[in-house]
C-alpha cells in the first residue's frame, strides 16, 4: 500500500483527464493530524459549465448504446477500481480522515455497487400492452434523462457516488460530479481509474469545489436535466428549490436519525454489538446510524453496560494507524456542532456513562477526535432526540413496552433507517410495518444491500437509490402506441 507523502495538487476532471490547478483553490488538510493534503481547484461557473458541455456532448455517443455494452464498460471500470483499492485508500484517509480498516470497507462496497448494475445490464425490462383497441399494442419504454448532476458529501465519497454512477451510467445517462469541497482527491483519482477502465471522456466529470459556488453552478445549469443529491436536509431542500426552475428531476438522500428498538426477549449482547457498530462507525458519521436506542426496562441495565463498555474500548487514532478502530470527525465544525448537541442535552438532564468529550492524548491533540459516548435517558426533547447528530454519541432512553418504543422511534423529524432486536415475530412484524422510514432491520446489522432500494422519507428524502428501483429515476418513461392495419 502507497500513502500520501507529497502534497496533492489537482484540477477539474474534464474529458477523461485532470487538469491543472487554475483559478482559486481550496486548501484539504488532514483531519487526523491537521497536515497538508493538498490543493484543488475550487471550480467557477465557467468550469461547471464546461463539465456540463461535456457530459452533453458525451451523452451523444453514450446514450445509443445498448444496456450490454455499458454493462461491459461499468464491469471493467468495477473490476479496476477493486484493483486500486490500496491505492485509493491512504487517499481517502487522508483527505477524510477515516480509519484505514473503514476506507477499505467503504471503497470496496463502491467498486460492488457498480459491479451490481454492470450484472443487471441484461436484466432491464420494459412493458408492454396488447390489445388497447383492435390492432393496437402499447408499450413503456425507457429513455436516458441526459447530464445528471451527482452532488455527494464528505462521509463516504465514493460509495455515495458510485450508487448515483451505476445506475445513471447504464440507463445511458452521463454525469457531472461534484465532491464535497474537503474530499475532492479520492474522486478525482477514481475518474482517472474509470477512464483508463474504459469509460468514454466526458461520460464522468468532476468538479471538486464549493457548494454555493460550484454546486449552485450545477443545481442551475439548464442542460442539467437531473440533480442526484446526498447531504443535509436544509442543503437538499435548497438544492430541490433551485431545481425546480426547469422542472429538474431531484433524488434528495438527507440527514436521518435512526432508531434501534431492543426488546427484552432479544439477544442482548448481539442487539449491543450492533447499536455500537451502528453508532461509531466511520466516527459516527454516517446519514444511515444507530442514532437513537429504546431499550425495554427489564434489559436497560445490561444493555447499557453492554454498550458503554463497548465504547470505553474502542481505540481512537489517526486513520493510517492501523490499530485505530476510530478516526478523527471529519471537521473542526462537525466536532464542535457535536460538542453543542451534548452540552445542550446534558445541561438538561441525562447521564454520561461512556466518554463525554475530547480525547486526553497529546498524540490526538492535532486531529478534531472524540471520544466515543454514551449518554443515558437524556430529555425526550433534548438534540439527542430531535436533531441529527452527526459523530460519535449515543443517546440511550427506557421504555415500558413496544408501542412506547415505536411511537418515540415514530416521533421525530427523520425517516431513513431503523432496527428492532426481539425475540419474537409479532414485535417484528409490527416494528416492519410501523416504523415510518426506508428501511428496517429485524436482528440484523445495518448493512445497506445494493439489491434493496434505499431512501428515506419525511425529512430524510425523496426517491430511492440503489436496487432496480433506482432506473425509475434515471430514465423516463415514455409510451409507445402502434396501430397495425387491420
Ligand atoms: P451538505 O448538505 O452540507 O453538503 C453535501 C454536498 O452538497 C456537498 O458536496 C456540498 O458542497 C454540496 N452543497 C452545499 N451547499 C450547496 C448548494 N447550495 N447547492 C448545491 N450543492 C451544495 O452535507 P454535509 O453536512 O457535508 O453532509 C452530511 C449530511 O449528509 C448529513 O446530514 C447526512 O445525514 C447526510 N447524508 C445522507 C445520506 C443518505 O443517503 N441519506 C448519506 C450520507 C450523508
Amino acid at each position: 500500500m502507497s500513502t500520501v507523502t507529497e502534497a496533492l495538487e489537482r484540477g477539474v476532471f474534464l474529458d477523461g483527464e485532470v487538469q491543472p490547478v487554475e483559478g482559486d483553490t481550496l486548501t484539504i488538510l488532514n483531519p487526523g493530524t491537521g497536515e497538508l493534503v493538498g490543493h484543488v481547484t475550487a471550480a467557477s461557473a465557467a468550469h461547471v459549465d464546461a463539465a456540463v458541455r461535456s457530459a452533453q456532448q458525451a451523452f451523444g455517443s453514450w446514450s445509443p448504446l445498448g444496456y450490454a455494452q455499458r454493462g461491459r464498460v461499468l464491469h471493467n471500470c468495477a473490476e479496476a477500481f477493486e484493483a486500486s483499492v490500496e491505492e485509493l485508500a491512504p487517499i481517502l484517509v487522508a483527505e477524510q480522515g477515516k480509519t484505514l480498516r473503514d476506507a477499505r470497507i467503504e471503497l470496496h462496497k463502491a467498486a460492488e455497487t457498480l459491479e451490481h448494475y454492470a450484472g443487471l445490464a441484461k436484466e432491464v425490462r420494459g412493458v408492454s400492452v396488447h390489445g388497447l383497441d383492435p390492432g393496437v399494442d402499447g408499450r413503456v419504454i425507457r429513455r436516458p434523462l441526459g447530464v445528471v448532476a451527482a452532488i455527494v458529501p464528505w462521509n463516504f465519497p465514493t460509495t455515495l457516488l458510485c450508487n448515483k454512477l451505476g445506475p445513471a451510467l447504464l440507463c445511458g445517462n452521463t454525469v457531472v460530479a461534484k465532491p464535497a469541497d474537503s474530499t475532492p482527491f479520492t474522486t478525482l483519482r477514481l475518474a482517472e481509474i474509470l477512464t483508463a477502465a474504459g469509460l468514454p471522456p466526458g461520460v464522468l466529470n468532476v468538479v471538486p469545489g464549493t457548494g454555493p459556488l460550484a454546486g449552485e453552478a450545477l443545481v442551475t445549469h439548464p442542460l442539467v436535466r437531473k440533480v442526484a443529491f446526498t447531504g443535509s436536509t436544509p442543503t437538499g431542500e435548497r438544492v430541490a428549490a433551485l431545481a425546480a426552475i426547469g422542472s429538474k428531476r431531484v433524488t434528495l438522500e438527507l440527514g436521518g436519525s435512526d432508531p434501534l428498538i431492543i426488546c427484552d426477549d432479544a439477544d442482548l449482547a448481539a442487539a449491543a454489538s450492533a447499536a455500537s457498530m451502528g453508532r461509531f462507525y466511520n466516527c459516527g458519521q454516517a446519514c444511515l446510524a444507530t442514532k437513537r436506542v429504546y431499550v425495554f426496562e427489564s434489559a436497560a441495565d445490561e444493555v447499557i453496560e453492554l454498550i458503554s463498555a463497548k465504547a470505553a474500548k474502542l481505540r481512537l487514532g489517526i486513520g493510517i494507524d492501523p490499530k485505530a478502530q476510530l478516526g478523527p470527525m471529519h471537521s473542526e465544525r462537525q466536532r464542535e456542532l457535536l460538542e453543542r448537541q451534548i452540552a445542550e442535552t446534558l445541561a438538561a438532564g441525562g447521564e454520561v456513562t461512556a466518554g463525554g468529550g475530547r480525547p486526553d492524548d497529546e498524540a490526538l491533540a492535532n486531529g478534531w477526535f472524540h471520544e466515543p459516548t454514551v449518554i443515558v435517558d437524556p430529555p425526550r426533547d433534548s438534540p439527542m432526540a430531535r436533531e441529527e447528530v452527526f459523530g460519535p454519541c449515543l443517546p440511550i432512553w427506557r421504555v415500558n413496552d413496544l408501542d412506547e418504543a415505536i411511537s418515540l422511534a415514530n416521533d421525530s423529524p427523520f425517516g431513513l433507517g431503523s432496527a428492532i432486536w426481539t425475540g419474537g415475530l409479532e414485535a417484528a412484524e409490527r416494528a416492519a410495518a410501523e416504523l415510518d422510514c426506508g428501511y428496517t432491520w429485524v436482528n440484523s446489522p445495518t448493512k445497506v444491500y445494493d439489491e434493496l432500494p434505499f431512501g428515506g422519507v419525511k425529512s430524510s428524502g425523496v426517491g430511492k437509490e440503489h436496487g432496480s428501483e433506482a432506473f425509475d429515476h434515471y430514465t423516463n418513461l415514455k409510451s409507445v402506441v402502434v396501430k397495425r392495419a387491420l
